[in-house]
């Protein structure tokens, strides 16, 4: 749902809801984005909201596919009163602030699917040379090695994409595609690498004895948070042709 912000005297009203948000339950403070003006870019401002501000209510989401160690909280802002003091940058700023946020944002779920997958590809080549079957380890089956090749490549093309994003960081050069291109690819790879996993692992790739069934249903969510994979393309693609198709 669209959150609004209206001007009342020198103060703020602000009404929407946000359904999914991370820490939501725990955060003191919320940074929220809302629309003050017309439709486009120019009409979004952020403000900081204290949690504790009368009219914004949250409550925990349960039931999750993964990340179930982790509170996400649905917040909702029924004519939240701020003053114009919680405006974080100018009005009609928030579009511009939201992106450098979200390129970062981007960045580290990037770097966090590496890790997924790093942990996919040690789990299935450590478990396919203790597990025997047809009087050898499965390691010595090709189609086996296949689904590790698959794992090991993809980590590594995920990892060298974050790099690439660190490096233009480090460089104070701009990272916003590449922070697109490395989340799309490496939340992709991610899933992928779990997925191939849990069949390296056969039918304890699908119980919880085994870390590999948690990595898939962790990385699930990584297609879908800082911007689902169609945002990412979305944002390449306009990048690319200077067109905007949303
Ligand atoms: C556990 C969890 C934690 C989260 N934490 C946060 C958080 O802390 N902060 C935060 O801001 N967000 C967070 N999110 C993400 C956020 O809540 C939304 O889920 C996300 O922005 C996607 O919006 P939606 O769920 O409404 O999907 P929708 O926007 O309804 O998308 C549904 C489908 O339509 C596609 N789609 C939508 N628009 C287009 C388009 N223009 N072109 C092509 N395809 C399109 C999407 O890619 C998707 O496949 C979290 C999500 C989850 C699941």
């Amino acid at each position: 749902m669209r959150t609004r912000a209206v001007r009342d005297g020198t103060d703020w009203l602000i009404t929407g809801t946000k359904t999914f948000i991370t820490n939501g339950t725990t955060a003191d403070v919320a940074l929220v984005f809302a629309r003050t003006g017309g439709p486009g870019h120019r009409g979004i401002t952020a403000f900081l909201v204290p949690t504790d501000t009368p009219g914004l209510t949250r409550r925990e989401i349960h039931g999750k596919l993964g990340l179930r160690g982790q509170a996400t909280g649905e917040l909702r802002l029924d004519e939240v009163r701020v003053p114009d003091a919680a405006r974080l940058g100018p009005e009609g700023g928030g579009f511009r602030l939201a992106l450098a946020t979200l390129a970062k944002g981007r960045m580290s779920v990037a770097a966090g699917c590496v890790g997924i997958a790093q942990g996919c590809l040690d789990a299935a080549v450590g478990y396919a040379a203790q597990r025997t079957q047809f009087g050898k380890p499965i390691a010595g089956h090709q189609l086996v090695q296949q689904l590790l090749t698959a794992i090991a490549v993809d980590t590594a093309a995920a990892r060298l994409l974050v790099w690439q994003v660190a490096d233009l960081i480090d460089r104070d050069q701009p990272f916003a595609t590449e922070a697109s291109m490395a989340k799309l690819f490496a939340s992709e790879a991610a899933v992928r690498a779990a997925n191939n996993a849990v069949q390296v692992f056969g039918g304890y790739g699908y119980i919880d004895e085994y870390p590999v069934g948690k990595y898939l249903r962790d990385a699930r969510v990584a297609t879908l948070y800082e911007g689902t994979s169609q945002i990412q393309q979305l944002l390449i693609g306009r990048a690319l042709t200077g067109v905007n198709a949303f």
